[in-house]
């Protein structure tokens, strides 16, 4: 288990938010609400794209060029989108953690199947 998991594991149990393992009702409550959280998590990262795409959007009526709108948008997007891709990691790392997986086992596994399975949906031309 790598350090930000360690890290996770320790946070959680400290403030009190691990899911719960009392029981299987409570586990599925528990479970269930961390799933909602996470959900909640990920819709504030689509909320920060639409702040940068108005953003965009705004400057550009003001007159400037869009692709340097754009970067213009990122720049302040940038801090309070990586608060919200950090809920989203906290809340994943509850998963892993409850489920006791290694993340980066398991992260690199899947980007491997992912790969493979990527490059036996390429057809030869010559096939
Ligand atoms: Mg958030």
């Amino acid at each position: 288990m790598k350090a930000i998991q360690i890290f996770a594991n320790q946070y959680q149990k400290e403030m009190g938010w691990e899911i719960s393992e009392e029981s299987y009702a409570k586990s599925r409550d528990s479970l269930l609400n961390n799933y909602m959280l996470l959900t909640t998590e990920v819709a504030e990262v689509a909320e920060e794209l639409r702040k940068a795409f108005n953003l965009t959007a705004s400057y550009v009526e003001h007159g400037k060029d869009e692709e340097q709108a754009f970067e213009l948008a990122k720049k302040q997007i940038k801090e309070d989108i990586g608060k919200e891709l950090s809920d989203c990691l906290a809340y994943m790392l509850k998963f892993y953690n409850y489920f006791e997986i290694d993340v980066e086992a398991s992260f690199y596994a899947k980007m491997a199947e992912v790969k493979n399975r990527r490059n036996k949906d390429i057809v030869s031309p010559t096939k």
